[in-house]
């Protein structure tokens, strides 16, 4: 452990995952560590919402990767066996069609074997393949992609890394990939919905993204009982046993800079916090937008592409599903239509795919006895603007398509025989894209960021020291290398470790 840097104050803007982790790891090398959070709880999008009984998490619900969740609470001093009690998630999706034909992903390979055939003979060998391969490219991207940290031109541009993006399939898109192994559409859809996780359309992202489904499969889809706040409550508790101070309701208004070096951080109270480095958790093009002085760079930001948006639902209802998994897809209407509807028109399709996650079968503390707890998410086109600028309009149409969208998620479970779920709702919220823009920062509400097409990846991805305040670091999912909870631990381990480097 080091020591030199025993004195280093260190300032956070943000109780992110990403803000957390950096924040724990920071003090657990002796950095004296205040974290500002502009919200009342920590966690970001690994938050949690309560209503009369029924407990949601808000954003993230699939827990992949765990051992690099354990390799966090690990560099903690920490065991994560005793913070969260996983449970493994198997069949990891009950995915509906638009034929009304349904599948259920599953790991295990005989009931797999079963249903694939029926949708396209000799798919269940070709679907082994898939994922074998799916697991090179895990590996692979693990440990040369996601896990490095890009500090150099170099570090990027050389024939090792063409090779690795070759080997990567970085070049070829996924839905083109996918159908050298699937002929059937919905083994298509099956094996490439996936990468709306990294905010991206298959039909424009890389068939790198094909490890999500050998990540998912073999590696597995995990529930931390009590849901996924619970990973941002473990972490919270461990870093504040470690000596980091958690600020709330303190919103960072500007980022104070003299000369090279930032020097503090101004709170929009008025208060003015200094430190000898600060850290940003907050969305990277927030940050750059509202709290840094450089305009030029904030407008080079502003231009990049960013990933799509949610209108969400959290239903308390007063009967349980047993038909319904932890984790259900309602893919509908066409395929390629819908993601062209969310990324390139920046709405939403006519017939909405949408995604139920209740937890209540697994979990019984998220719903009261016999009773449902449903998150119900619709992937849509991000906002247009920044920080609501055009607020009435954006508001009338967004809230128009929340209507829409609730009364089509209505329509078709009734068609597929999940009766009278409207009578059945006994509490609900619901937000749209403009939620996550002000409740969170998201730049242009964007729930996973910045986007992580090829030009956006690796050291093309914005790094995590800025390129003039030496001392001013980036966490998190717009930053490398990228988003996801566990992606997002590893951005933490990459910025801590590179200002500790800095600071001996
Ligand atoms: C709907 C949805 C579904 C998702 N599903 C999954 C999933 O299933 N699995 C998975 O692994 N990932 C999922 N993700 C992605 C994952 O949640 C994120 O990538 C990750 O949580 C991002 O963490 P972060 O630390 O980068 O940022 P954030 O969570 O955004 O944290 C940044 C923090 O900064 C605070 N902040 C902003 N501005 C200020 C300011 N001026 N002053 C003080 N504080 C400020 C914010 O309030 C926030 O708490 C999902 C995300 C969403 C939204």
């Amino acid at each position: 452990m080091r020591t030199n840097t025993g004195k280093l104050k260190v300032l956070i803007v943000g109780a992110g995952i990403g803000g957390i982790a950096t924040a724990a790891r920071l003090a657990r090398h002796g950095c004296q560590v205040t974290v500002l959070e502009k919200n009342e709880i920590a966690g970001g999008r690994v938050g949690q919402l309560k209503l009369d009984g029924y407990t949601f998490d808000t954003g993230a619900t699939l827990f992949m990767m765990p051992e690099v969740y354990a390799e966090t609470f690990a560099a903690l001093g920490e065991r994560m066996e005793d913070h969260l009690d996983l449970r493994r998630i198997d069949p990891t999706y009950h995915l509906y069609f638009p034929d009304n034909s349904q599948l259920q992903l599953t790991s295990d390979m005989v009931a797999m074997q079963e249903q694939v055939e029926t949708f396209q003979p000799g798919s269940f060998e070709r679907i082994l393949r898939y994922l074998s391969e799916g697991s090179r490219i895990y590996d692979l991207s693990l440990d040369d992609l996601v896990g490095r940290d890009f500090r150099n031109l170099s570090d990027f541009i050389n024939p090792r890394m063409l090779l690795l993006f070759s080997r990567l399939r970085a070049l070829t898109r996924h839905t083109d990939y996918a159908r050298r192994f699937f002929k059937d559409p919905r083994l298509l859809m099956a094996f490439t919905f996936q990468d709306m996780y990294m905010g991206l359309s298959p039909y424009a992202s890389p068939a790198t993204y094909s490890l999500l489904q050998y990540a998912e499969l073999v590696e597995g889809v995990w529930y931390p009982m009590g849901g996924m706040y619970r990973i941002s409550e473990r972490l919270t508790s461990i870093a504040e046993k470690l000596g980091v101070q958690f600020m709330y309701d303190a919103h960072a208004q500007r980022i104070l800079v003299e000369g090279e070096r930032a020097t503090g951080v101004e709170l929009q109270d008025g208060r003015l916090l200094k430190a000898d480095t600060v850290v940003a958790n907050a969305d990277l093009g927030y940050v750059y937008r509202r709290l840094l002085p450089d305009r030029a760079a904030s407008a080079r930001l502003d231009r990049r592409e960013y990933g799509c948006s949610t209108i969400m639902f959290y239903w308390g209802l007063d009967r349980q599903y047993p038909e319904l998994g932890p984790h259900n897809l309602f893919l509908n209407g066409d395929y390629r239509q819908s993601f062209d509807a969310i990324f390139k028109k920046k709405g939403m399709p006519e017939n909405p795919n949408f995604y139920i996650h209740a937890p209540a079968r697994i979990d019984p503390s998220m719903a009261p006895a016999g009773h449902d707890t449903w998150y119900v998410a619709v992937p849509v086109g991000h906002v247009d603007e920044f920080d609501n600028e055009k607020e009435g309009e954006t508001n009338k149409f967004w809230h128009s398509m929340q209507h829409k969208a609730r009364a089509y998620i209505l329509q078709r479970l009734g068609e597929l025989g999940f009766p009278e779920v409207e009578s059945h709702i006994r509490e609900e919220l619901s937000f749209v894209p403009q939620w996550w823009q002000n409740r969170y920062n998201l730049t242009r509400g964007s729930t996973h960021g910045l986007s992580h097409k090829l030009t956006q990846m690796a050291y093309l991805r914005p790094h995590n020291r800025h390129s003039r305040y030496h001392n001013l670091y980036f966490v998190g999912a717009s930053t490398h290398p990228g988003t996801g909870v566990p992606t997002v631990l590893i951005s933490a381990r990459l910025a801590a470790g590179r200002i500790l480097d800095e600071h001996e």
